[in-house]
């Protein structure tokens, strides 16, 4: 999509601190992180948010959680991590392009919401 700005960071349009990329996933660093690691795994294809996500798109789902699970683990993230999808404004979703957020680094405490 022309106006989403992940779509132009999986174009170069926009800069981004990436993390890792093939085919169909792209990872960068979050530009204003809240853990000593932060970032941000997403499909290269333009998905809004999960509402969007159907049968077609499992593996692909898949494997953003799988790649986000090895670049964990290559980010040294061996004492545990926390796994975020903000979906919906109620969800905090500021970005309407599908991301999974990935946060360690720190002891990530409180509450869920
Ligand atoms: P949310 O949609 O609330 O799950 O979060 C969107 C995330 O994208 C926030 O954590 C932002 O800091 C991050 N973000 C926004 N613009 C950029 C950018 N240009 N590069 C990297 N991260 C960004
Ligand atoms: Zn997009």
């Amino acid at each position: 999509m022309s106006d989403c700005l992940f779509c132009k960071i999986v174009a170069g349009d926009i800069p981004a601190d990436k993390v890792y990329e093939d085919d169909d996933v792209f990872a960068f660093r979050d530009i204003s992180p809240q853990a000593p690691t932060h970032f941000l795994v997403i499909p290269k294809k333009h998905l809004s948010d999960l509402s969007a996500v159907n049968e077609d798109h499992e593996k692909l789902i898949g494997k953003l959680v799988r790649i986000g699970a090895e670049l964990a683990a290559q980010e040294g993230l061996d004492g545990g991590y926390r796994v975020i999808f903000n979906n919906g404004p109620d969800g905090g979703q500021i970005v309407y392009h599908i991301h999974m957020h990935i946060l360690g680094g720190r002891q990530l405490r409180g509450p869920l919401g």
